[in-house]
């Protein structure tokens, strides 16, 4: 899952990008309006944190002008400002939540999570395929009953995968999920993923469309 964090305090952002990658996230990171516009238009998020007070321009401007392109991308506004009017502004320009600074990490990793959920119209914490169970919130991946071992970028690529069933992901849009900015891109590294997942999971679990990318069928 990759996720765009737009925060100009460099404190609270470094503390922030660093419990989402811990968490498994594909974190950029953008410091002012312009550069949030500039990421928005370039990449493709599953998610925004969305700073309200920011340099150039600010974050309900960013808001707006998303919302008035079509795009559907979950907002989840940060901000300091702790007033009825900026929460309720927020939320009409088309936020899905609203976080007030300064806010306990493990909810607003909860919160992206629940966003996430209903974002692919899932209601359950849990992800399942067959006797396979993902538990999203623990990292927890159990196969017949045996919990299975996973490295985070394995899990990432399988979060990926189980989260749009039925749907064929491109290798790239794979790799825009678990590497972000400053990450660097290994060669093949989605394919040897997908080999240790197939070698964790059985074979089966994942099919290869050749010249297109990977896809998890509907259980
Ligand atoms: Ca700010």
């Amino acid at each position: 899952m990759r996720l765009l964090l737009v925060e100009d305090d460099t404190q609270l952002g470094d503390g922030l990008r660093a419990v989402l990658r811990q968490e498994g996230y594909a974190v950029d990171w953008a410091k002012d309006g312009e550069e949030a516009e500039l990421a928005l238009k370039v990449e493709s998020y599953d998610i925004v944190l969305l700073d309200l007070g920011l340099p150039i321009k600010s974050g309900l401007e960013i808001l707006d002008g998303l919302r008035a392109e079509g795009s559907d991308v979950p907002v989840l506004v940060l901000t300091a400002r702790d007033t009825t009017l900026d929460r309720v502004e927020g939320l009409d320009k088309g936020a899905d939540d609203y976080m007030v600074k300064p806010f306990d990490m493990d909810e607003l990793c909860a919160r992206i999570r629940s966003i996430l959920r209903r974002a692919h119209g899932r209601a359950v914490p849990t992800l399942t395929h067959g006797t396979l169970e993902v538990d999203v919130a623990g990292r927890c991946v159990v196969l017949d009953g045996q919990q299975v071992e996973l490295s985070g970028k394995e899990f990432a690529v399988l979060h990926q995968l189980l989260e749009n069933q039925g749907r064929v992901l491109s290798k790239s849009r794979l790799e825009d999920g678990i590497y972000d900015w400053d990450s660097e891109l290994e060669s093949n590294a989605v394919e040897v993923y997908v080999h240790h997942l197939r070698r964790k999971l059985g074979k089966d679990l994942i099919r290869t469309i050749r010249g297109v990318g990977y896809v998890i069928d509907k259980g």
